[in-house]
């Protein structure tokens, strides 16, 4: 996602704003990672843009939402984030001689342009949680029959599953206490 910069690249202290809703599928296929199936609606931008010294500061919110399934009953969520940024896009040219700390994000095309691609990718991925759950109580799947417990209760009880380790010890016929 290309976006010129020429009215900013050398003016420190102008800035402009940057409001787009964007299609997904401008950041890739699945650049979102394994865990999330998909972005199920235009991504939000919602930016500003400001010229300093050392290159352009982007900086404001990313709203997003994305369809991930709930870690306990599988079940498709529909998760909306907003995530706040700020990142310096820096000029290539100021870069004093060997200097190799990691060079972040760079003024390119002769520093007529930004691409906001990877930062927005970068910052969707990191906010991602490890863990969805469609509820705190969300009661998940039976573990011995694979019912989703939110919907049917299938009888089963945790502690009760019938594990054949232990059927035998069932036939010993025990005295009760
Ligand atoms: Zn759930
Ligand atoms: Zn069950």
């Amino acid at each position: 996602m290309r976006v010129p910069v020429t009215d900013l690249v050398g003016h420190p202290g102008e800035t402009r704003a940057l409001t787009r809703a964007v299609d997904p599928g401008e950041f890739g296929d699945a650049p979102w990672g394994p865990l999330v199936t998909r972005v199920t609606q235009e991504v939000a931008l919602d930016l500003h843009l400001d010229a300093v010294v050392e290159g352009i500061l982007v900086r404001g919110w990313i709203g997003f939402t994305v369809e991930v399934p709930c870690a306990r009953c599988l079940e498709p969520q529909h998760v909306r984030r907003d995530v706040d940024v700020a990142e310096l896009f820096v000029d290539p040219t100021r870069r004093t001689a060997g200097e190799d700390d990691d060079p972040g994000y760079e003024l390119i095309d002769d520093l007529t342009a930004i691409d906001l691609t990877t930062m927005v990718r970068d910052t969707l991925v990191v906010d991602l949680p490890v863990r969805f759950l469609c509820s705190e109580a969300c009661l998940g799947l039976c573990p011995v029959c694979g019912t989703d417990r939110n919907r049917l209760d299938c009888g089963h009880r945790p502690g009760a599953a019938p594990d054949p380790r232990w059927a035998v010890l069932a036939e010993l016929d025990l005295p009760e206490d």
